[in-house]
């Protein structure tokens, strides 16, 4: 039925590039390999769960050279998954006690507030120890290769919000929503699953504030399903390690093109270092476990072509070549912005001109954006 809707899902496939590009994501997608958690509960590791954290870490490096080693002979078909055995203590379940450790001191993202979110301490996203889901259900409106997606929106947000966020009812009020364990969240993702969801899409407000959830729930997670960060890639560096060997596809937000901006729209400091090392380091992975899997967003904002969207579109072009990008043109002004004579740049739809400029300098770079736009 939702082919009558997205015609385009099914046809972006006849595109050899995206085809080629996210080749692994299409495998997932129709069951010709596994997703990485389900190689990742594969890989044993040999360590007491209740050591310190520096030992955690240290194995976790370790472990990780041992889960890519695998990976790429699951690939090539040299091993398959259902051959293996199921180890006591699991390269996952590593992941997941690392989380854990990191909601006691929460550095999930780079602002780094270290609260203890156990004990029902709260930093800068007002999110406690618990994680809440505002809604969950199959997504048509996203990029073509991803509909439907199994779309997960955890309520609260780390950012300022941002002053023209479209879900602010969500991203700005951490305390709605339906409150989730990691076996919830799972019986959520597998009941996506089976009503035809190509993909498990984390997003929110945002994610990150709830990863230590999202990481746990792939442990009781039966089906065999990409999972996809939806994210401002605000997030830390460990994060991010947790993250690489599990998510399979990577849906980033790139909204500023300078800390200027990103402080006064968003509240947020240290933009451009934090979130394009982040970019960086998810596409370098994907790309070495042979697929870009990666779509990155960005919404072109009016009046911000030059500060915003011209040097993130090169940066793109220099830095992730083949990752594909979807040029954004559905800006309106919400929330603090209508009327608000602080925000007067931003107080209107971006022109056609506008649009068009943008999409010139993506072709001059030979930017691959218009087969998701
Ligand atoms: S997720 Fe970020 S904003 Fe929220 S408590 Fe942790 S470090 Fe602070």
């Amino acid at each position: 039925m939702w082919m009558i809707y997205r015609p385009d899902a099914v046809t972006v496939w006849r595109n050899s590039e995206v085809k080629d590009r996210l080749s692994r994501y299409y495998a997932i997608m129709n069951d010709e390999l596994p997703a990485k958690f389900l190689v990742a509960k594969k890989v044993s590791v040999n360590v007491d769960l209740n050591e310190n954290i520096e030992k955690l870490w240290y194995i976790h490096e370790k472990t990780s050279e041992k889960f890519r080693s695998l990976l790429k002979k699951i690939d090539a078909g040299e091993v398959h998954l259902e051959n293996l055995d199921t180890p006591k203590v699991s390269y996952l379940d590593l992941k997941i006690e690392i989380a854990y450790r990191i909601l006691q001191k929460c550095c999930f993202c780079e602002r780094r507030c270290k609260v203890n979110r156990l004990k029902g301490e709260r930093g800068f996203c007002r999110i406690d120890e618990k994680a809440r889901v505002s809604t969950a259900f199959l997504h048509m409106g996203e990029e073509a290769p991803l509909v439907p997606s199994g779309t997960i929106f955890f309520a609260g947000c780390n950012f300022g919000p941002c002053v023209f966020c479209q879900n602010y009812d969500i991203s700005n009020y951490p305390e709605n929503g339906e409150e989730v364990t990691p076996e919830k969240l799972a019986r959520i993702v597998n009941s996506l699953k089976r009503e035809g969801a190509r993909n498990v899409n984390w997003v929110g407000g945002e994610p990150t504030p709830n990863a230590y959830h999202i990481i746990a729930s792939m442990k009781h997670t039966t089906v065999n399903i990409a999972q996809l960060w939806n994210s401002n890639m605000y997030c830390s560096k460990e994060l991010m390690k947790l993250l690489l060997d599990i998510i399979d596809f990577w849906l980033p937000d790139f909204k500023y093109g300078n800390d200027k901006c990103a402080e006064r729209l968003s509240k947020v400091s240290n933009y451009w270092n934090i979130v394009s090392r982040n970019h960086k380091m998810a596409y370098d992975e994907t790309v070495a476990q042979g697929t870009s899997g990666m779509i990155i967003r960005h919404l072109v904002l009016p009046n911000h072509i030059e500060c915003c969207t011209r040097p993130i579109l090169e940066w793109i072009a220099k830095n992730c070549s083949k990752a594909l990008v979807n040029i954004m043109g559905q800006y309106r002004p919400l929330f603090q912005v209508p009327g608000n004579p602080e925000y007067s740049d931003i107080d209107r739809r971006p022109t056609g001109k506008e649009m068009e400029k943008a999409y010139k300098i993506a072709d001059e770079l030979y930017i691959l954006w218009r087969p998701v736009s």
